[in-house]
């Protein structure tokens, strides 16, 4: 690559500019979708070059880069990532060279090996932190939220919507347990539309 991916505009001879209806599916670009019924052909284009996607300029549609790494915008989830950038977050090893698959993160992946570092890490230092403050199953007695009877981690509650028992494996230590729920009830009481109230009456 002679110039930065962000600098990159390259025109798109195949596509007439008076095409509005473009789609993406991972790298592909497509125009003209089925989807849209708009009678006219529907062409699918891949780019030149990883990290670029089409856009339509004026006088006509460009390859232009979509990767937010190589845009500078950093932390937020990038559609596509050129070549360069797909590696992980954390160690920023290359896809290329994956052995396992990756885990999804908020703005790009991590490889599997940098994954299990850290969720080993969270898991030592929730159970060393539970052990040193005795924290046990008394400390999760009705509580507004789910917590963890072995290494105090808040667990979601999502799902839980009825009073029932639900089983959780608590995401930071892996501990299987039960949660009781019980939802209180609470009455409201106001009148019909078109019903009377004729308290005079019943002194009379
Ligand atoms: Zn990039
Ligand atoms: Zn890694
Ligand atoms: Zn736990």
């Amino acid at each position: 690559m002679s110039q930065s991916l962000k600098e990159v505009k390259i025109f798109i001879p195949e596509i007439p500019k008076e095409w509005t209806q473009r789609t993406r599916g991972g790298h592909t670009n497509i125009w003209n979708d089925q989807f849209f019924k708009n009678g006219l052909p529907e062409v699918r284009l891949d780019p030149p070059e990883r990290g670029l996607y089409a856009e339509r300029f004026d006088d006509g549609w460009y390859w232009v880069c979509g990767c937010n790494k190589c845009l500078g915008i950093l932390g937020k989830y990038s559609y596509i990532v050129c070549y360069e950038h797909d590696r992980c977050e954390t160690c920023g090893i290359h896809r290329s060279e994956l052995k396992e698959a990756p885990w999804g993160m908020g703005s790009g992946w991590q490889c599997k090996p940098c994954h299990e570092a850290e969720r080993a890490t969270r898991k030592a230092e929730a159970l060393a932190e539970a052990r040193a403050r005795g924290h046990s199953e008394d400390d999760c007695w009705r509580l507004d939220k789910v917590i963890c009877p072995v290494c105090g981690s808040e667990n979601s509650s999502e799902d839980m919507h009825e009073s029932s028992e639900h089983e959780v494996e608590c995401w930071v230590c892996d501990a299987e347990f039960l949660v009781e729920v019980e939802y209180e009830p609470k009455y409201t009481s106001r009148l019909k539309p078109e019903s009377e109230v004729e308290f005079d009456e019943a002194q009379a």
